[in-house]
């Protein structure tokens, strides 16, 4: 692929990762943060406090955090594109002590709305005034029972980067450092982790069987590290969970994403009642290849020998043409990200794998991250990180910065749309059965991806803290163990994972990064396969809601907002409906398979 990529421009928020600038914002906000304590410290928590006081404080808190936004995400935009480069590692290090510096003054704000007496609290929330931050200050006041005092908030946020953050921060680098070596006409390369798990839906068995074997023994080189940070974290977990008094491990998470406990209960179970259905794909994807020991390197090998190479300029008209046939208003606002230089697409030495969409403050536009390899899943996960960033700007349009980020389980909700429309208009330009059948397939592999692998992880998660809570530091060969079975349970009889795919959990950032955030994929998945049921029967009206539930952005919680547009979440049937519909897609392949003549 020769084609030069899009890389992104930041110079709207700095001009470099030596601009002068950095170093003058970040001592002003500290000293703001400092003010901002000294003026309002203990004056929130009393009977005394006033509406148009608390009212004054969240806003400049409000103006505060975005004022620190602006450092820490540069440092972690210009850092993603060459983690190598030890002054970016330096910068980024350095905002996260500035973060930390800055949240000790702000420390007692959040604290001090728990506190805020009962009785106080009821004669000023109902002032129409303080409407726009009902939703923020409700979620605070429900988080307060698990806060501790000032002081000891204090030294968890200013020892938070030599703590659990710094570990998770090693993972990153040391996955990115890793080299995977592979031989190649007879030549051994060396491969970032990206380009290692590219080879993984090649349609050569060979290829796959050895770029899997790399991988293994790439992350085999990186299992005491992985080990013991894994390790670490969950056992940091264990002692904040039990200081904070969770119940569960997941306890903490629930209440962030402000979801019942139970209906993400009702999710898992759901999704591993339906295991079977992956099962029964991946029983019709041996038959498509021909392979009657289906095992992990076969996971994603393509269905077809060919796959094409689709350029960057083409993606990104498939995926502006789909939006468009939604509303010309999303496509206008995702060509935003090509024509002002928003997307960093590059491959590059250094470079973090995977994608994302970063959101700075609802004053500053979202940036899309992502490596773009040219494969046709390249396309959906252009469109999945576009999704996210239309949800952004919309939700700057009517929030504030306290609602302004959507929580994990709704914050999937239009990268997820975004990608089921970029779907149907490449499935509608297909004429041939084999293609058809091989785009559904892909479909169906990436929803099994979304749904229930993040599952599968999850109730990877869920044993792995129990465990270190239960049995003490847990040895490599414990995760993998946890890791495979979880995994394994997916594909039934239909796929049997290799030994060394055990230890493939040493990969996995989430797990490190944001414990428990995988089910949001879940959740988001089904919830969209939902919504875009309810678009396919409604048309155009449907539109106008989408919207708005968009631009809600994190204003209220999933339950309420889902409701609006007219669902209960705490409905078994409604996770199931979801899973019914990836079945048909499922069903759909098997036909199309059958009318290419592929089986
Ligand atoms: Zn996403």
């Amino acid at each position: 692929m020769t084609e030069s990529l899009p890389t992104w421009d930041l110079t709207d928020l700095y001009a470099g990762v030596d601009d002068p600038q950095i170093e003058t914002d970040i001592a002003a906000v500290t000293q703001a943060a400092a003010d901002f304590a000294t003026t309002y410290r203990g004056t929130i928590a009393s009977d005394k406090l006033t509406t148009a006081h608390l009212l004054a404080a969240l806003q400049a808190y409000e103006q505060l955090l975005g004022a620190e936004y602006r450092p820490q995400a540069f440092a972690s935009l210009l850092y993603s594109t060459d983690t190598a480069d030890a002054a970016r590692g330096a910068l980024l290090q350095k905002t996260r002590e500035f973060g930390s510096a800055v949240s000790t003054h702000l420390v007692f704000f959040d604290l001090e709305i728990g506190q805020i007496p009962e009785q106080t609290w009821i004669a000023i929330c109902e002032d129409a005034t303080l409407a726009v931050y009902r939703h923020y200050l409700d979620h605070e006041r429900q988080m307060a029972v698990h806060n501790l005092s000032e002081p000891e908030e204090k030294i968890l946020v200013e020892t938070a980067n030599a703590r659990g953050r710094a570990f998770a921060r090693l993972a990153t680098e040391v996955n990115s450092r890793t080299k995977f070596s592979i031989e190649v006409d007879g030549q051994v390369i060396e491969k970032t982790q990206s380009e290692i798990l590219v080879l993984l839906y090649e349609h050569d068995r060979e290829t796959r069987r050895a770029a899997a074997a790399a991988v293994s023994e790439g992350l085999e080189g990186n299992a005491h590290t992985g080990t013991f940070i894994y390790n670490t974290l969950l056992h940091e977990k264990d002692v904040l969970d039990r200081l904070r008094h969770y119940g569960t491990p997941e306890e903490s998470r629930h209440l962030a994403n402000e979801l019942d406990p139970g209906v993400v209960d009702t999710v898992s179970e759901v999704c591993a009642a339906n295991f079977d259905t992956v099962a029964r794909y991946y029983r019709l994807k041996g038959k498509i290849l021909g392979i009657d020991d289906l095992t992990h390197y076969d996971r994603y090998a393509p269905v077809l020998g060919q796959e094409s190479e689709i350029p960057f300029d083409k993606a990104r008209e498939i995926v502006l043409d789909a939006f468009a046939g939604f509303s010309s208003q999303l496509r206008d606002l995702a060509k935003r990200f090509f024509d002002e230089n928003w997307i960093d697409a590059a491959l590059g030495d250094g470079k973090r794998g995977g994608a994302y969409c970063a959101a700075v403050t609802p004053d500053h536009h979202p940036y899309v991250f992502m490596n773009y390899t040219a494969k046709p899943r390249d396309v959906m996960t252009l469109a999945h990180e576009l999704g996210h960033g239309v949800h952004d700007l919309l939700a700057a349009e009517s929030n504030h910065l306290l609602d302004y980020h959507p929580v994990l389980p709704m914050a999937e909700t239009a990268s997820t749309f975004a990608e089921a429309l970029v779907f149907d208009r490449l499935l509608s330009e297909l004429s041939s059965p084999q293609e058809r059948m091989a785009l559904v397939c892909s479909k169906v592999e990436d929803t099994f991806a979304t749904v229930f692998r993040q599952i599968a992880m999850y109730r990877f998660e869920q044993q792995a803290h129990r465990a270190r809570r239960e049995e003490g530091e847990l040895p490599t060969e414990r995760l993998s163990e946890l890791w495979q079975a979880n995994q394994q349970a997916m594909f039934g009889d239909a796929l049997t994972l290799g030994d060394e795919h055990a230890r493939w959990w040493l990969y996995i950032p989430h797990i490190i990064d944001v414990p428990f955030y995988v089910y949001a994929y879940a959740f988001g998945e089904l919830l969209v396969l939902a919504l875009y049921a309810q678009y396919q029967r409604e048309g155009d009206p449907f539109v106008e809601r989408y919207f708005a539930l968009l631009a809600a952005g994190g204003a209220a919680a999933p339950a309420d907002l889902i409701k609006q547009l007219g669902f209960d979440i705490t409905d078994r049937a409604f996770w199931q409906g979801g899973c019914d519909l990836i079945l048909q897609r499922v069903q759909q392949a098997e036909q199309l398979a059958s009318d290419a003549g592929a089986v």
